[in-house]
């Protein structure tokens, strides 16, 4: 195996939806750009798939919105949740003032996708898949690029400036020695599919029983359903029997009926870990984590993307210049964690809140699941369900595209 070496501007390791907008805003300003994705392709069955009002936003601004909801994706226009044997709307998205009053939900890796190929059409935008990052390069107590596994061999990639937007699981925040503070979560969840059928619940559907929670998103012809298990308790469920474990299910949403017999081993099912945390610090000199690898957003709200995503945009309008100019120092790193710390801080209370009060003891079998009274009052009076849906689909601080397309691009 051969090492090569490449230069750019910017490298920014991790193609999810923090990574892939970032590449897309820094190459659209004119920003030489390197993106390192570790998989092959972005088909990964444990992306979220919310594409949220203030994300459909951004890309009127830029001037996507069209093309992007050309693809094929379904407009959920409020989010409903069954508490027993009640059934109750959360949000609802039509109350919203922004142009587009749904979350489009499309398999996230039809949206990365679309950020790829449109990145394509600028000069300066490089997506590497099937490179994986496994180290830093440093000079002089500077971050001054990465290094990378390629199915050529090993590549370094020397850069003005790194991006760590590798997720939950950053290597590049481990690497850089970065102090994470962790939240806890109660939970890790068994993720698996079953099949929808054209006459099935449109909305998505979550379910609260004692001991169990299951989520179901609509993926078209099927359901990918996210069972809520106490964390690290996963080896324990998936020791059973698969035929109890397909009870279970069927005893939170009997309509599945004959449905949970898809799951004919636990090979069909798989664990993610969940996790709440975040760094004290987000940069080094030469270094910057943004999305989860920043702030590890839990399942709760589904708001982790949109987070991402904002920080992405804070992130391209507060640098692009300085990255342009080769000149991005410590205030700028600064300037961004600045910038989007206090909406992360607020959306991880939030998350936070729901964990200890309701996911934890539920989960324990502590506590019968009951309706909240902030829930209650939802119910009682629809126009509050403006406010969840403002917090889940445009978020704490919303970002907005201060970038210009470099000419020429
Ligand atoms: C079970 C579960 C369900 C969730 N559902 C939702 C939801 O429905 N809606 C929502 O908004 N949020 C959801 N979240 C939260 C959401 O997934 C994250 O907050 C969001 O994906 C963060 O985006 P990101 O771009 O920062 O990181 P990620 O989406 O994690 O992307 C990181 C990328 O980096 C790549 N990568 C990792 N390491 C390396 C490396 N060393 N080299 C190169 N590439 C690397 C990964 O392959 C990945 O493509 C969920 C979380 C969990 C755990």
């Amino acid at each position: 195996m051969s090492t090569s070496a490449i230069t750019t501007r910017c490298s920014i390791v991790g193609g999810g939806p923090g990574g892939m907008m970032l590449g897309y805003l820094l190459a659209r300003a004119g920003v030489d750009v390197v993106v390192l994705e570790k998989h092959a392709d972005f088909l990964r069955d444990f992306r979220g798939d919310t594409i949220h009002p203030s994300t459909l936003e951004l890309m009127r601004e830029l001037g996507l919105l069209d093309a992007f909801l050309r693809l094929p994706h379904r407009k959920v226009e409020r989010l409903v949740g069954e508490i027993g044997n009640v059934r109750i709307t959360m949000a609802e998205f039509t109350r919203l003032s922004s142009a587009c009053k749904f979350i489009a939900f499309m398999p996230q890796w039809d949206f990365l996708d679309f950020l790829a190929d449109r990145g394509r059409r600028y000069a300066g935008f490089h997506l590497m898949m099937n490179a994986e990052a496994t180290d830093l390069i440093e000079r002089g107590g500077q971050v001054v690029g990465v290094q990378a596994n390629t199915q050529s061999g090993v590549i370094e990639v020397s850069a003005h400036l790194v991006i760590g937007a590798d997720g939950r699981h950053s290597v590049m925040r481990e690497r850089a020695g970065l102090k994470v503070e962790d939240l806890g979560a109660p939970m890790d969840v068994l993720w698996m599919r079953l099949s929808r059928r054209p006459d099935d619940y449109a909305e998505v559907f979550g379910h609260f029983e004692t001991g169990g929670i299951l989520v179901m998103l609509d993926r078209g012809d099927y359901w990918q359903c996210a069972y809520v298990i106490r964390k690290g308790s996963a080896e324990e469920v998936m020791k059973g029997d698969i035929g109890d474990f397909r009870r279970i299910i069927l005893a939170l949403s009997p309509w599945l009926g004959e449905r949970v017999n898809e799951l004919k081993s636990w090979d069909d099912v798989k664990l993610l870990t969940v996790a709440l945390d975040r760094l004290s610090q987000w940069y080094r000199k030469g270094l910057l984590c943004i999305g989860d690898a920043a702030h590890a957003m839990s399942p709760i709200g589904g708001v982790g993307i949109n987070l991402a995503i904002q920080d992405a945009v804070a992130a391209a309008n507060i640098l692009a210049e300085p990255l342009r100019a080769g000149a991005v120092t410590v205030d700028h790193l600064a300037r961004v964690q600045r910038r989007r710390q206090w909406p992360t801080w607020v959306t991880q209370a939030f998350q936070r809140t729901i964990q200890t009060r309701v996911i934890g003891p539920v989960l324990a079998g502590t506590a019968q699941p009951k309706l909240p009274f902030a829930v209650k009052l939802l119910n009682r009076f629809p126009a509050l369900r403006a406010i969840p849906a403002r917090f889940i689909g445009i978020g704490v601080r919303p970002e907005h595209i201060r970038t210009k397309e470099a000419a020429g691009a």
